[in-house]
């Protein structure tokens, strides 16, 4: 995959024009905010976490293409899990857009359209900024996440 055009599949720009669970989330329990520097990717994520798994998400932000599919994917993936599984699901994931001849993870599911971006190392940030962002929240971090 060499051509820029590739990366932006189908799912990805699907995702980006009308990303999921996006707004607000009144009852969040967990928040964060991340940020991007290098791309100027801003979002803030929300979590309702009851007795260890995260019932509700969302967030809010401005990004590029990447960063928000990401965090619309994101949000699909880890509604349901555990905080153990969304952790989990984040190591997995970022293997998959950072490391070359990785076999594909079964569970990973849609992300894997992600998958493209290990051809553009400035896109990797703009991936994982909202599971930056998630790990903040679930730990109770207050202050922003940024990715340089
Ligand atoms: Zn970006």
């Amino acid at each position: 995959m060499n051509d820029l055009r590739d990366l932006y599949q189908d799912v990805i720009l699907d995702h980006y024009r009308r990303p999921r669970h996006r707004g607000a989330l009144v009852d969040a329990n967990r928040r964060a905010q991340g940020f991007n520097p290098l791309c100027g990717d801003q979002l803030t994520l929300y979590v309702r976490v009851k007795d260890g798994v995260i019932e509700e998400v969302s967030f809010e932000g401005s990004g590029c293409a990447i960063s928000t599919a990401s965090a619309s994917l994101l949000t699909e993936s880890i509604k349901g899990k555990t905080e153990r599984e969304a952790e989990a699901l984040f190591d997995r994931f970022r293997e998959l857009v950072t490391q070359d001849d990785v076999t594909p993870h079964p569970g990973l599911g849609k992300l894997e359209v992600l998958a493209g971006v290990r051809e553009f190392p400035v896109r990797v940030k703009c991936a994982t900024l909202a599971w930056h962002t998630l790990r903040a929240a679930l730990a109770g971090r207050h202050e922003p996440v940024s990715t340089e």
